[in-house]
């Protein structure tokens, strides 16, 4: 990770429930005093007017302020965020491309590239994959890095896409003239199809190449490298552009949709980025007060019972929960206490309990107090009633 980053919304000071319009405001203002044209020779409002303008790159983009929020810099970082969104030339997508624009709710996100058409007609692009991968409660902790063994389909690299034989090029199609549309007169409208011929791609090729058929993909099954951030949950994905399968003569790659489901944890479950871990104590600790052992993700820790801890008593330890996929601190790990009734007593345990109650006499906590008036009442009501 590199050094330090302040939060974007802090750089521009401006709070996390922003609107757009606030934003630019905010930037123009920052923008105007740190600019290096109105600070010559100051090292520090240059870097200043980075940061900020860093920080108005990824909020006014709906949709990397959108990653930005749900993931924070540790997405950003790898999304390249500061270096643009370049994809590489020939569809298979580098490594620098990984994360492309990140990670977004797989249905909440939306597609946001349109392909963009350069001179003739072309192939369609390539479909999105989606792969689920499971990961256990502490990984989705902790993070992890996977290797991922994706069937999918890549350029051909005997044609290079083209699904032409090489030396070899395709042609205009002769049906459509190269346009992919076929018009034709109906009644009163002029109706456009897509032309049968070249399915569109307004080209048609003569001699296909051998290796993929003409098609310009094959099947093949790529390892994909991928860097899960601690912090995550379940239904949340990581986007890798350009990871999907490759479009037909170069028609440019979909994207690869990582959705993860995290498992359930033995004696953890997970409120936001707090964990939950109910700890059974004794009737004896819970009146008397304990030094218990509690498992927390990140070991084992001794805690201190106070004497007279209630059923249901929530204690909580700072900073053992979850890491806030932001990188922003950590939840804490609440701690609720269940006191166990004995159900085994020994003639010995049993007579002690039963001197401990003659002792006790009439004596009752508040709780069962507070009930036992509330029940007189009730019953008072119902007689009342009748
Ligand atoms: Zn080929
Ligand atoms: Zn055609």
């Amino acid at each position: 990770m590199a050094p330090h980053k302040r939060d974007y919304y802090e750089v521009l000071s401006v709070p996390r429930t922003v609107s757009a319009d606030e934003i630019k405001k905010a930037y123009r203002k920052l923008a105007l005093k740190y600019h290096p044209d109105r600070n010559p020779g100051n090292k520090e409002a240059e870097e200043k007017f980075k940061e900020i303008s860093e920080a108005y790159e990824v909020l006014s983009d709906t949709q990397k302020k959108q990653a930005y929020d749900q993931f924070g810099h540790a997405g950003a970082q790898q999304a390249g965020f500061g270096g643009g969104f370049g994809r590489t030339a020939q569809g298979g997508a580098g490594f620098e491309d990984l994360f492309g624009d990140i990670f977004e709710d797989f249905f909440g996100g939306g597609r946001r590239r349109t392909r963009t058409r350069q001179g003739a007609a072309r192939g369609a692009r390539g479909e999105d994959l989606r792969y689920t991968l499971h990961i256990s409660f502490e990984e989705a902790a902790f993070g992890k890095k996977v290797t991922l063994d994706i069937p999918k389909d890549v350029l051909c690299e005997t044609c290079h896409g083209s699904g032409a034989k090489p030396g070899t090029k395709s042609t205009a199609c002769p049906q459509c003239e190269g346009t992919g549309e076929v018009r034709f007169q109906q009644g009163f409208f002029s109706i456009a199809r897509t032309c049968n011929r070249c399915r569109g791609e307004g080209a048609v090729i003569a001699s296909p190449c051998s290796t993929c058929r003409g098609e310009g993909k094959v099947r093949t099954h790529k390892k994909i490298e991928v860097d899960i951030p601690g912090g995550v949950d379940t239904g949340q994905s990581l986007r890798l552009s350009g990871e999907g399968n490759a479009g037909a003569h170069g028609g440019g790659a979909g994207d690869l949709y990582v959705v993860l489901q995290v498992g359930e944890h033995a004696i953890f479950s997970r409120e936001n980025n707090d964990v939950i871990c109910e700890v059974p104590i004794s009737f004896a600790q819970a009146s008397l007060g304990a030094e218990i052992e509690v498992p927390t993700l990140y070991g084992k820790v001794q805690m201190k019972i106070p004497a007279g801890t209630q059923w249901g008593k929530v204690f909580r330890l700072k900073d053992k929960g979850f890491p806030d996929v932001h990188g922003y601190g950590k939840g804490d790990q609440l701690v609720k206490i269940v006191v166990e009734t004995p159900t085994k007593l020994s003639s010995q345990q049993k007579e002690l309990l039963k001197k401990f109650a003659e002792i006790s006499g009439d004596e009752v906590e508040p709780l069962r107090k507070g009930f036992l008036n509330k029940m007189k009442d009730f019953l008072g009501c119902l007689f009342f009633v009748f």
